[in-house]
């Protein structure tokens, strides 16, 4: 096994530990929980002070035009463009991914009138398939099916009538990685549509959707690409369907001339339509210093380190908490494995409590998940070796095992 020693080498070798300065990280804290909520860039202190002081305060209106606030969404989308293997003009970031997930499943339906079905995954994180509902509820005449309900394997469930599969890049709960080439050619054999949900990939992991001849895609801002609370996320259209899609939350903000006030509904072209309404500018503002930290890395860099991170954690858990009935649940394989390590246990909630009060953040997913996110930019190897050390500690002495560590909040 690695000695402190051989953990402090791999520190001094890894090509983008520097990044590491660039965020706020408190005294004290281990973050295992960028996969959820993104710590803040320095630049950002700087990036608000402006957008509110010198942007909205002084600039006032004035500032649509000048600070270039109406051009945000596509601004910022070819800054994530160059993130997720897309065309500058192909994203799009607006609203949240919850509604971007609605309106990409009406864009993928309004290229399949015909079809009637809908394809998803059970074990899919709930807002993807609480808005897949909520489409259907629409339009009773779509059928849903899921994989791990309806069958084992997503190719299973396509046919002549799947409209459009909706399937997550990287399982929120295991971390597993999925092929997108091999699902976008299972689905595309079948003349389907797929979106697929990049929300813990965007910015740990070299997504190529043009590689993968991606339709779809949508994702948040706000857990790897550091985006802050909030902050909005984002949608991707191939070109070749920008021009015939359509989704029905048809804003002035996606209209081709918002300023002329027009009577009738006339989508911009390209990925601009799918722009609803007014964008939190803000929020906006603040994404971009996290935006342009991730876009000076090497995503084939982030990648590696990533898995060498992950790959550490699980050797050290298992090897300093055997015995404790803590077991890996994301794939031994890291290159099946997105930038998390999951291990369940019996009193996983409580065992993450106990964590966070030594300084290890990390979270809970039920019914038993304990969850921890390795980002590349400011975890450090030795950050894994503490993080493995605390555990084994929590774990020998049952420190989780007090009634204050097994109360639940209301965010877990
Ligand atoms: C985090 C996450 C979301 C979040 O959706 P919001 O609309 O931003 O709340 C959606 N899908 C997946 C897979 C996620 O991991």
């Amino acid at each position: 096994m690695n000695s402190l020693a051989d953990i402090k080498a791999m520190d001094l070798a890894d090509p983008i530990a520097s990044f590491r300065e660039r965020f706020h990280l408190p005294d004290g804290i281990i973050y295992l929980d960028g996969n959820s909520l993104g710590p803040a860039p320095k630049s950002v202190f700087d990036e608000m002070q402006k957008a509110i002081h010198e942007e909205w305060a002084n600039g006032l209106i004035r500032s649509w035009n000048k600070a270039g606030w109406f051009d945000l969404p596509g601004t910022l989308g070819a800054m994530i463009a160059k993130l997720v293997g897309a065309n500058s003009n192909e994203v799009i970031v607006t609203d949240n991914t919850s509604s971007n997930i609605f309106k990409t499943l009406f864009a993928a339906l309004s290229l399949r009138p015909d079809r009637k079905t809908i394809v998803a995954e059970q074990g899919s994180f709930p807002t993807d398939l609480y808005i897949a509902q909520g489409v259907q509820s629409v339009r009773p005449d779509l059928i849903l099916k899921l994989e791990g309900r309806d069958a084992d394997r997503i190719e299973d469930l396509l046919d002549d009538d799947t409209a459009v599969v909706l399937i997550n890049q990287v399982d929120y709960r295991t971390g597993e990685l999925r092929n997108m080439s091999e699902v976008t050619n299972a689905a595309h054999d079948c003349g389907a549509i797929v979106v697929w949900d990049l929300c813990h990939s965007a910015g740990i992991y070299p997504v190529d959707l043009n590689g993968s001849n991606a339709d779809m895609a949508i994702g948040c801002s706000y857990k790897y690409l550091n985006g802050g609370p909030g902050a909005p996320a984002f949608v991707f259209c191939a070109e070749r369907h920008a021009n015939a899609v359509s989704q029905p939350l048809s804003g002035w903000w996606g209209h081709a001339k918002p300023f002329a006030f027009q009577t009738d509904f006339e989508p911009l072209g390209g990925v601009g339509k799918f722009a609803s309404g007014t964008q939190p500018i803000l929020s906006l503002r603040a994404m971009k210093a996290g935006l342009e930290v991730a876009c000076e890395a090497d995503m084939n860099e982030v990648r590696a380190k990533s898995m060498a991170l992950t790959d550490l954690f699980i050797e050290l858990v298992e090897a300093k908490c055997a015995g404790h009935g803590v077991e890996l649940v994301s794939p031994r394989d890291a290159a099946r494995r997105g930038s998390q390590a999951s291990f369940s246990h019996e009193n996983g909630y409580a065992i993450v409590q106990a964590m966070i009060d030594r300084g290890v953040i990390g979270d809970f997913r039920r019914p038993n998940i304990m969850r921890f996110g390795f980002a590349p930019l400011y975890i450090s190897y030795e950050d894994v070796w503490r993080s493995a050390e605390i555990m084994q500690d929590i774990l020998e002495n049952r420190t989780w095992d007090q009634p204050h560590f097994r109360a639940e909040n209301a965010v877990t």
